[in-house]
């Protein structure tokens, strides 16, 4: 079983005392590769040496919106050309989230469109982060078209996802998913395209049922499996290998 995890922060501070350890648990348990996704301009550079120090490691760099105030003018620039230097696989996480009720709209919807149009102009995905701003995100995406991506820890409508997939995008399933009371997620992704489908742990937020109250790590990332093929009434194996093809698929990834 080879399995990808298309959104986990492995760079952050929380693996910092066992980030090798959790790394080789991950691979234990079949996650042969995992997108580390960049959140500000301040952490590109160890994330880069990090996926650089490992094959089945692959980074994207972004500006995420939820730490807007972390962010310059500048970092755009700086983005533009890290992304012509470090040459990422994606351009993420970038996005809009408005859950909270002061968040600075305007300032999120400019950031995120400039980042769009850098990912068109360099012809690279974007990893999505969306969270009750899934209207917006699909009229900037329809303002500038990019090649695709993926719509990471995907909680809109079956018809927003449908509107995802048209451009490109697959969905992002993680950790929700193994908790019973996520009955309308569950729904929707026993709904969607098989092809549209790809795995996250977004580790170390979001845990599974399991470990609940714990870091999350990439190595769970067969729960997540286990509970989309529960959903879906299919076998994990198949499931592995279509998520995977996904996965490389939707972010341009060799197979290796
Ligand atoms: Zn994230």
């Amino acid at each position: 079983m080879t399995l990808i995890d298309t959104h986990c922060h492995l760079d952050v501070e929380a693996f910092d005392a066992d980030r090798a350890e959790v790394l080789a648990a991950a691979r234990a348990a079949g996650v042969r590769s995992i997108v580390v996704p960049g959140v500000d301009a301040a952490g590109w550079d160890q994330l880069l040496r990090l996926c650089a120090s490992d094959a089945g490691l692959y980074p994207a760099l972004g500006l995420h919106p939820v730490y807007l105030d972390r962010h310059q003018e500048s970092d755009l620039l700086a983005l533009e050309q890290a992304v012509a230097s470090a040459k990422p696989v994606a351009i993420g996480e970038i996005g809009l989230d408005f859950h909270a009720k002061d968040a600075d709209r305007d300032g999120q919807l400019a950031l995120c469109r400039a980042q769009l149009a850098i990912a068109r102009a360099v012809r690279l995905p974007v990893l999505l982060h969306v969270r009750k701003a899934h209207e917006e995100m699909l009229g900037l995406l329809a303002e500038t078209p990019v090649i695709g991506g993926v719509a990471h820890a995907f909680n809109g409508s079956l018809q927003q996802a449908q509107r995802y997939i048209e451009l490109g995008f697959c969905l992002g399933f993680g950790g929700m998913l193994t908790f019973e009371r996520s009955s309308r997620l569950r729904r929707l992704a026993a709904d969607l395209p098989l092809e549209a489908l790809v795995l996250e742990t977004d580790a170390p937020d979001l845990s599974v049922a399991s470990h609940q109250y714990q870091r999350n790590s990439p190595a769970y990332l067969p729960e997540v499996l286990t509970a989309l093929a529960a959903v879906r009434e299919t076998s994990a194996a198949r499931l592995a290998a279509q998520t995977t093809a996904n996965a490389r698929r939707c972010l341009r990834l060799s197979a290796d």
